[in-house]
């Protein structure tokens, strides 16, 4: 079962830089501007939950794929 990142808009004030992008190991986060939400690529998260356990608002969350 594979798991995948997902962000909680509710939680993400979308006024910073995400931090969680630099710590993703394979790029799959991206931001068009400090104000916009990141944005998670499904097609190449690994799952590796780094971004979630990185994200001071929790904003960023790993859920079980089938
Ligand atoms: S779970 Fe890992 S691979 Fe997926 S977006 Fe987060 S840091 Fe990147």
């Amino acid at each position: 079962m594979k798991k995948l990142a997902k962000l909680d808009l509710n939680r993400c004030p979308q006024n910073h830089g995400c931090p969680s992008i630099r710590v993703c190991p394979v790029g799959a986060i991206t931001q068009k501007n400090r104000r916009s939400a990141p944005v998670i690529d499904e097609a190449l998260c690994i799952g590796c939950g780094k971004c979630a356990m990185f994200c001071p608002r929790k904003a960023i969350f790993m859920v079980k794929e089938d």
